[in-house]
This record gives C-alpha cells, sequence and structure tokens, in this order.
C-alpha cells in the first residue's frame, strides 16, 4: 500500500481493496519504524488519524466522502491545526497548540482527507536543509548522511521515504521546489494569492505560498483543487476561478514552447545535475515541445534581493513572539525589557536571530532607501524579465537546485552557501509565479529536479507538462532503498 500515489490509493479504496482505517494503521506503523532515522515528524496524530479512518470507512460505506476521502496525509509544522501542537520548528512556539485550523488544513479535512501528524521543519521556514529545526536534523532516506534539503524538509523525506503519499509544505524561496528535487518527489509551490496563507505562521508575507509535494504531477493536480481558491480570511488570496487540474492534465506538450534560460546552465550549476536536466529537455521536445533559449537579465539579482526583502518582513512578522502573547516566556524577568529580550533570546534560534537582525537593519531610517526600497525596484525587474519572457514561451524549466543532496554539517557555517541553493527557485517567489519540480533523473545515485515555472495561474499548463513527462519517463516511480 505504501508505495502507491494518493490516486492508486484511492482507487483501491473505491474497490475496497483495503480500508482507510488498514492504511491508515500501515503508514503510523512505518512512520514509527522509521522515526528515529529520518526525524521527519515533530508531533505524530495517531489516535485523531484512526478516528478520521473510521469516518472516512463510513462515509464511504454511504456513498458520501469528499474528494480526499480516507486519504492520508501529513502537514508542515509551519500549518496551524487545532487541538494539536504547532511549533514551526521553533523552540518559541514549543508548547503552542493552536486554537483553530489552517484553511488548508480546514479544506483537505473537509474533503476527507486522514491527518498522520505535523512534520519537522527549518525553523520559522528559514533554511534550505532543514538543520536550523530546534527538533534536530531530518535526515535523507536516500543517504541519512545527508540533508533532505529544506525548510519543509520533513514533508519531503517523510513522502520520499514511502511513509506517507502527500503532504503539504510552504515555499517562500523554494521550501517546497529544493527539498522535492533533493529526495527525488514532486513538489508545487502555486501563484501567489492561488491559495490561502490563513493560519500559516508567516515568514515574510508578500513570498510565502502554501502548497504539496507528493510523488506524481497527477496527484499535486488533486490536492491543489482542493485546497486552491479565494479565502475571505486572507486578502491576499486570489478570487480566481479554480479550474479542474487533473482533467487539465490530459494537455499534451506538442506545441508547447519551453523557454530554457541562458543563465541557468552558468558554471554555478554541477555539471552532472546540468547533464540530467538537458537530457529531460531533450526528452519534452521528442514529445513535440519546442526549446527556445531565453535571458532573464535581472535574475543574478534575485538572491540578494530576496535576502533583503525576506528578512524585512520576518523581522515585522517574528515581532509577534514577545513572550507576552505568544509562545516561550523566559523564567523570572527583572522587567519588561528583560521580558522581551530574555524570552526572544531563549525562543530562537541563530538563524533566525541572523535574519531579524538584518531585517531590522534594512528597514531603520539611515537604510530603509539603500537597501529595502532598492531591493524592491530590483524585484520589479525581475518581475519583468519574466513577464517578458513569458510574452515568447508558455514555460521556463531549468534545474531546481544546483547539486545533488549535501552532507549534514556541509553548509552550516557558510550562510551565504547555503542561500545558494535557492538561485534557481527564489525568482518564482520574488515574482510570485508557479513552479513545479519533478524527478528528471540521477547523478552519482541522488535525485535531480527539473523545476518548470509558468506565468501567473498557469498551474494547469506546469501540472500538465510534469504529468506528460511523468508518462514518457519513470523516475518518479524510484524509491530509495532502504526505504521500500
Ligand atoms: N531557503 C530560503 C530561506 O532560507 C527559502 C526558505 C523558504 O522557502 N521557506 O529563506
Amino acid at each position: 500500500m505504501h508505495r502507491q500515489t494518493l490516486r492508486g490509493l484511492y482507487d483501491g479504496l473505491s474497490r475496497g481493496d483495503f480500508s482507510s482505517r488498514e492504511l491508515t494503521e500501515a503508514l503510523l506503523g512505518r512512520i514509527e519504524a522509521h522515526g528515529a532515522t529520518l526525524n521527519a515528524f515533530i508531533t505524530v496524530t495517531a489516535e485523531s488519524a484512526l478516528l478520521q479512518a473510521d469516518l472516512a470507512d463510513k462515509a464511504r460505506a454511504n456513498g458520501t466522502g469528499g474528494p480526499l476521502n480516507g486519504l492520508p496525509i501529513v502537514h508542515k509544522d509551519l500549518f496551524c491545526t487545532k487541538g494539536v501542537l504547532t511549533t514551526c520548528g521553533s523552540k518559541i512556539l514549543g508548547d503552542f497548540v493552536s486554537p483553530y485550523d489552517a484553511t488548508v488544513v480546514q479544506r483537505m479535512a473537509d474533503a476527507g482527507a486522514v491527518m498522520l501528524g505535523k512534520t519537522n521543519m527549518d525553523e520559522f521556514a528559514m533554511g534550505s536543509s532543514n538543520e536550523t529545526s530546534f527538533y534536530g536534523p531530518v535526515t535523507n532516506p536516500w543517504n541519512t548522511k545527508l540533508s533532505p534539503g529544506g525548510s519543509s524538509g520533513g514533508s519531503a523525506a517523510a513522502v520520499a521515504a514511502r511513509l506517507v503519499p502527500a503532504a503539504t509544505g510552504t515555499d517562500t524561496g523554494g521550501s517546497i521546489r529544493q527539498p522535492a528535487a533533493l529526495t527525488g518527489i514532486v513538489g508545487l509551490k502555486p501563484t501567489y494569492g492561488r491559495v490561502s496563507r490563513y493560519g500559516m505562521v508567516a515568514f515574510a508575507s508578500s513570498l510565502d505560498q502554501a502548497g504539496v509535494i507528493t510523488r506524481s504531477a497527477e496527484d499535486a493536480a488533486l490536492l491543489l483543487g482542493v485546497m486552491a481558491g479565494l479565502d475571505k480570511r486572507d486578502s491576499t488570496s486570489a478570487d480566481h476561478p479554480v479550474p479542474d487540474y487533473v482533467a487539465g492534465l490530459s494537455k499534451p506538450v506538442k506545441g508547447l514552447k519551453i523557454g530554457v534560460v541562458r543563465q541557468h546552465f552558468d558554471e554555478g550549476l554541477d555539471a552532472s545535475c546540468a547533464e540530467r536536466v538537458r537530457a529531460s529537455l531533450a526528452a519534452l521536445e521528442d514529445a513535440g515541445a519546442s526549446l527556445v533559449e531565453i535571458d532573464l537579465p535581472s535574475i543574478g539579482l534575485s538572491v540578494p534581493t530576496y535576502y533583503v526583502v525576506a528578512p524585512a518582513e520576518c523581522s515585522s512578522n517574528l515581532s509577534r513572539f514577545d513572550g507576552v502573547r505568544f509562545g516561550h516566556r523566559c523564567g523570572d524577568p527583572e522587567d519588561l525589557s528583560d521580558l522581551y529580550c530574555r524570552s526572544r533570546g531563549e525562543g530562537f534560534g541563530a538563524e533566525v536571530k541572523r535574519r531579524i537582525m538584518t531585517g531590522t537593519y534594512v528597514l531603520s531610517a539611515g537604510y530603509y532607501d539603500a537597501y529595502y526600497l532598492k531591493a524592491q525596484k530590483v524585484r520589479q525587474l525581475i518581475s519583468r524579465d519574466f513577464k517578458n519572457a513569458f510574452e515568447k514561451v508558455d514555460v521556463i524549466a531549468g534545474p531546481t537546485a544546483p547539486t545533488t543532496a549535501f552532507a549534514i554539517g556541509e553548509k552550516t557555517d557558510d550562510p551565504i552557501t547555503m542561500y545558494l541553493n535557492d538561485i534557481y527557485t527564489i525568482g518564482a517567489n520574488l515574482a510570485g509565479l508557479p513552479g513545479i519540480s519533478v524527478p528528471c533523473g540521477f547523478a552519482d545515485g541522488l535525485p535531480v529536479g527539473l523545476q518548470l515555472v509558468g506565468p501567473h495561474f498557469a498551474e494547469e499548463t506546469i501540472l500538465a507538462c510534469a504529468h506528460q513527462y511523468q508518462q514518457l519517463t519513470d523516475w518518479h516511480t524510484e524509491g530509495p532503498e532502504d526505504f521500500a
């Protein structure tokens, strides 16, 4: 059962091959067996999962279940889940039990999904390796000495190791697509505003977006259809029709114009990854797509731009964690200032502190124009580059990450090298565009990801292209042997 996709499991449940309770019990068993090795979970909600599974089985028997009835899912520990610990990977939220569900969580539950737990992540989603988590690093199922990427590393490791068929994630600069690439699975970051951010712990509000991590593009389409759409509780959620993403998958790649960015294949890209990405582009070309070389002249500025904008927004968002209203409070404060300083000092980890300090600096009166305002202007240039490109092409394809998975500890002393991991993903966040990473082969036995980016609200196009690619190849069916 555990090797099947959501689609396969849905069919199995419908045929009565197994019940949702049997499926849930089997997966909870795998989560327990591999828990210590992977550290992919912060909380496992076994008891409520079994209750939900029983309800789903009853609904199926009555013919009333929703589109995800009885299907297992896990949520990144950044999504608020009613009555369940929601830590965001931080000590400061170490005992925060949310009083409400995030819209994404609510919509999945309404559709009948069974939540098995909450996954480990970089603290406040700041990181590319899952090493900034207060709950310890997650390991990569392909080689447990390596990082699964981040910040949705727990979600990615759980799906890659076949502990669950699907998970939610969030992507502010690459945190769905990069870990999906490094663990050989599918990661979809929708258009900014496509999915409600209500109930997501905020990192950088103009960049954050919820999405999914699955093993097939088809499963990603299924979940996006459930999650997407206007939510009155998030004023940035878009009032834009939600198409039938699954029906849209049959659109052939024949005639599709695929942009290949010249700047994506420079010396920063590992040669064996480049070779795999080029081979996947050739496969799409053979299937009838045309490859068009394009330029994104300002894309080289995306990492520095992001590392001004994201810390600025984070310094503001994280000011709510003050030891009074939320989260960790230090013991025996002398006065209010001591309460703030020690609660935050004890509650946040080093990377989060670094971001808060950088963000406060770039927003300060003397430096606002020089850094923050300038970064906003460059952000516009980057958006314009994409807009110009999409006048010529339907999708942009290239690498998701510059290398395959790296060793745990390898980049922790050098934040800049760590930040460069998102060099190919951050542009889509700055411009608010949808992107997906799909497995496209192996380099030295480790998975490589192909990224497809589309115009605003063109999830249908990138999902169809990804799905068609998965009909041509079977990279996505390969899993790590130790977790077979
Ligand atoms: N790695 C990037 C960062 O640390 C992106 C994180 C994310 O997408 N949440 O900010």
